[in-house]
């Protein structure tokens, strides 16, 4: 399908005549429709939660703006415990899903009251430690299948190599020990394929999880009020990819729910969900000027964006596509790849990519950068980290994160002078 950025050539120059580019910008409209056909996607599902994966797009307007839409907190880490909190999102609207968990993190989980999402059996004991034997009454537990994990014969991830989660038996040996020391309600987790575009992916993780809180209730007598499906629902980067279709994504849940936890007595588990790039992936772009053209063995359009405002096309040679602001209708009849300007030959947001004629000025935006964009962009090279503006509902728009200065970049420095007349 046809790609069409969700801004014209004349709100990005009227937002460019106040913000310099690059910057991303993100479309209050796209990200609030999209939250609410989750919401009625899962509407059969009475307890049903997205807890927004704050790691994608961590701006507290951001995160404001989903908690209007009901959608809490994902996070992994202090820091985004942090901003959940600076936005006053607390207690069961923050789910804590880390990893190698430091104490200090995992004492801030439990002041704000999120729900405990455990990476690892031992750190049942390291639980109890922390809180003195005062567990919360809600745990969740992430679970590692091993193994491959399939869709329709085509493996989708290795589970098995995936440092993630523990095993069943480890889970039920967990329940055991946590339900001796008071925890009354359990959760379980697991993230087996990121960025999926089969409507698959969600029901098959679902009927896996229904069937194992099944059995790890009649192992333990545990209660389980929750499943969660944690993130990985994936976005149409490339035109001519499917797209997920939510209200079949939540159909194929309810149906494995009615099929698998209903006549188990399960009727009440809630569904959660720790969506990031579906929430916002496609309501972001990347928007950049054109600085340079050269010709040597291949044309090269060089932008003012660079792989530190973008990474994932450096990183995982991701696709993104592609719109020359204000030539959305001429011909693709040009080959370009198309560059920043790190001293790295992988900064390139595209390599041989069919474009319209393309000249120095032109304005260009990178689709599908709400999620995993901004969120990962570093400071190599010196290069500052570019701004974020928010694309209002009634057409204003506002600066939500400012781009960065040398000062910013400076600041960590001990001992030395600058002068920062810059
Ligand atoms: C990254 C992550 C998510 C979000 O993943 P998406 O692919 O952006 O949906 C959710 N939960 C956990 C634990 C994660 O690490």
């Amino acid at each position: 399908m046809k790609k069409t950025p969700f801004l014209t050539l004349e709100t990005a120059r009227a937002i460019a005549s106040e913000i310099p580019t690059p910057f991303h910008v993100y479309d209050e409209a796209g990200i609030r429709a999209n939250a609410r056909a989750l919401k009625q996607a899962f509407s059969w599902n009475p307890g049903f939660r997205e807890y927004f994966a704050v790691k994608a797009t961590p701006n507290p307007h951001i995160i404001k703006l989903l908690h209007e839409e009901g959608c809490g907190c994902d996070c992994a880490t202090y820091t985004e415990l942090l901003l959940a909190e600076g936005v006053g999102i607390t207690g069961h609207d923050v789910m804590f899903s880390s990893n190698v968990t430091p104490e200090k993190d995992m004492l801030k989980a439990l002041e704000m009251g999120a729900y405990i999402n455990l990476d690892d059996a031992t750190y049942v004991e390291f639980l109890e430690r922390l809180t003195d034997g005062k567990v919360p009454e809600t745990v969740c537990l992430r679970y590692n299948p091993g193994g491959s994990f399939s869709l329709s014969n085509t493996i989708m991830d290795m589970p098995s190599d995936a440092k993630y989660g523990m095993t069943e038996d480890q889970m039920a040996g967990a329940i055991s020990r946590l339900m001796q020391l008071g925890t009354k309600h359990f959760g379980v987790h697991a993230f087996l394929a990121s960025n999926t575009t089969t409507n698959e992916y969600y029901p098959e993780l679902a009927a896996k999880l229904f069937r194992l809180v099944v059995r790890l209730h009649n192992a333990t007598g545990a209660h389980f009020s929750f499943v969660n499906l944690s993130g990985g629902i994936g976005v149409d980067y490339r035109p001519e990819q499917p797209k997920c279709d939510i209200a079949v994504i939540g159909e194929g849940v309810h149906m494995r729910y009615d099929q698998i936890l209903v006549p188990a007595g399960m009727g009440d588990v809630a569904i959660f969900t720790e969506l990031g790039r579906f929430m916002l992936a496609p309501y972001g772009h990347l928007i950049s000027t054109v600085l340079h053209k050269k010709h040597i063995y291949r044309e090269y359009v060089g932008l003012d964006a660079c792989a530190s405002d973008l990474m994932r096309p450096a990183m995982y040679g991701a696709y993104h596509h592609i719109t020359v602001l204000g030539k959305e209708n001429e011909i693709l009849d040009h080959v370009y790849d198309v560059t920043g300007g790190l001293c790295e030959n992988n900064d390139k947001f595209a390599i041989e990519r069919s474009l319209p004629r393309i000249k120095v000025g032109d304005i260009l935006a990178i689709h599908d950068t709400g999620a995993h964009g901004h969120a990962m962009g570093y400071n190599y090279n010196g290069k500052l980290r570019s701004a974020e503006v928010l694309l209002k509902e009634d057409g204003s728009f506002q600066l939500i994160r400012r781009a960065e200065t040398p000062k910013d970049y400076f600041a960590t420095l001990e001992g030395f002078g600058f002068d920062f007349n810059c």
